[in-house]
């Protein structure tokens, strides 16, 4: 597959539509320009190649799915980063929401616990050009302590609850974005104010594939 002016098109036509929502437009425009510049078809299966630009989901395999780009932007949005912070991703999968971080010039740090989609996505991002400083095969839940304290903290699968290793990951002034909840989930931000004191804001209802403990080597 091939990135041409049809598709540009169709990435301007998607940046336009995220900013004119009734529901969370979104506004950064850098958030949008990564939007705009980044070939979502090329994540996607080559059957799903019309419909890349469109506000919806997708299958990524290992039973994962691509978040919908207005999720994707508006978790980033909501993250408020700045060029060279320190950001943790939990829940690699295609590694689109990976390159969005990456085209905002963060230091990333991504974790997958699918062994099968981690060596696709790891492949695949370096062959496109977007590159995270480092991509873990691992468990999310435990975050990545090795490179702690973080900015920022990204998760992109639905958690159960907060966990606790990904707060006490978190530098003082630092943000962790997470949807919490069975089933459906409350998009909810933590700021962490100071070393014991953190404060909460919720935000609207997204649908995410469960936050899963342990590493998966084998789908089937
Ligand atoms: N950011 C991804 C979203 C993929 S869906 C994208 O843009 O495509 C969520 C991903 O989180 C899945 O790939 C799933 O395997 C992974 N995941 C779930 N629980 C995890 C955990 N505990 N640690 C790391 N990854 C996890």
């Amino acid at each position: 597959m091939k990135d041409t002016a049809r598709h540009q098109g169709m990435r301007n036509l998607l940046a336009r539509q995220l900013t004119e929502r009734e529901q969370y437009p979104i506004s950064d425009e850098k958030v949008l320009q990564a939007i705009r510049t980044i070939p979502r078809h090329l994540f996607l299966d080559s059957i799903f190649e019309e419909k890349a630009y469109q506000d919806i989901a997708f299958p990524i395999g290992a039973g994962q799915t691509i978040s919908r780009p207005h999720t994707v932007a508006f978790q980033t949005e909501l993250l408020q980063v700045s060029e060279g912070q320190k950001v943790l991703e939990i829940g690699t999968g295609s590694g689109y929401q990976s390159a969005v971080l990456v085209a905002l010039r963060v230091e990333l740090y991504t974790i997958e616990r699918q062994q099968e989609l981690f060596k696709k996505t790891q492949l695949f991002l370096s062959r496109i050009g977007y590159i995270p400083k480092k991509m873990l095969l691992g468990d999310g839940y435990k975050g990545y302590p090795a490179q702690a304290p973080y900015d920022r903290i990204l998760v992109t699968a639905g958690a159960p609850e907060v966990p606790k290793e990904l707060l006490a990951q978190l530098k003082v002034g630092g943000r962790l974005v997470i949807p919490i909840g069975k089933g459906e989930q409350i998009m909810t931000v933590f700021d962490r104010i100071s070393p014991i004191e953190f404060s909460k804001q919720e935000y609207g209802t997204f649908g995410f594939v469960p936050m899963l403990e342990n590493v998966q080597t084998r789908t089937r």
